[in-house]
């Protein structure tokens, strides 16, 4: 049985503050994606639910609303978009985003530019949730040997073919797992 504890580092973990220990110990989902985002948010008490109504002037895609503890989230989107919608938005409630205070005399500027720095941490956050090194290294290996390709010289072509596999594996779309695998440095060329 591998859990949350076996796939990503302390550093991590720790962000889950009091509930790190519970979270530690989620199994990791024997098939794709692998990563159960409803324990989660069971774990951390947070509502979530669907709606097709217009959810906000920022995140179309979903929100957090901190005072009550729910996620929204945009029904009718595509499956890898609201999988990484939901992760994201775990993101801004385990990163207790909404507890920052703005200065009073905080300008329109100021605000925009600590909300951009927190989407890009929330999307960080989400990236390193729901596609987990390890995983995506076991991955990897297995679509190679699957697929027989040579592991010593894989061609532009079957870059291409990994990353559309394990982004299939993960729920998520081809680019969020092609920027995931290029920032990790998964492979050298
Ligand atoms: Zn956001």
């Amino acid at each position: 049985m591998v859990t949350f504890e076996d796939i990503y580092s302390k550093e991590f973990i720790d962000l889950f503050g009091q509930k790190k220990e519970e979270i530690k110990q989620i199994e990791v989902l024997e098939e794709p994606p692998y990563i159960n985002l409803d324990k989660i948010s069971d774990i951390l008490q947070i509502n979530v639910n669907y709606t097709n109504e217009n959810i906000n002037e920022y995140d179309d895609d979903g929100k957090y609303d901190d005072e009550i503890k729910e996620i929204t989230l945009k029904q009718n989107k595509p499956s890898t978009r609201k999988h990484f919608t939901y992760a994201h938005e775990l993101g801004h409630a385990v990163l207790g985003h909404s507890g920052i205070s703005l200065r009073a005399n905080a300008s329109k500027s100021d605000i925009d530019i600590l909300r951009r720095n927190k989407e890009t941490v929330a999307n960080q956050f989400a990236a390193k949730l729901i596609m987990p090194k390890k995983l995506l290294l076991d991955e990897i290996e297995k679509t190679i040997k699957e697929s027989n390709l040579n592991e010593n010289e894989l061609t532009e072509g079957d870059f291409e073919f990994i990353v559309k596999k394990l982004a299939e594996s993960f729920n998520v779309s081809v680019e969020a797992m092609r920027y995931r695998i290029l920032n990790l440095g998964l492979f050298v060329k």
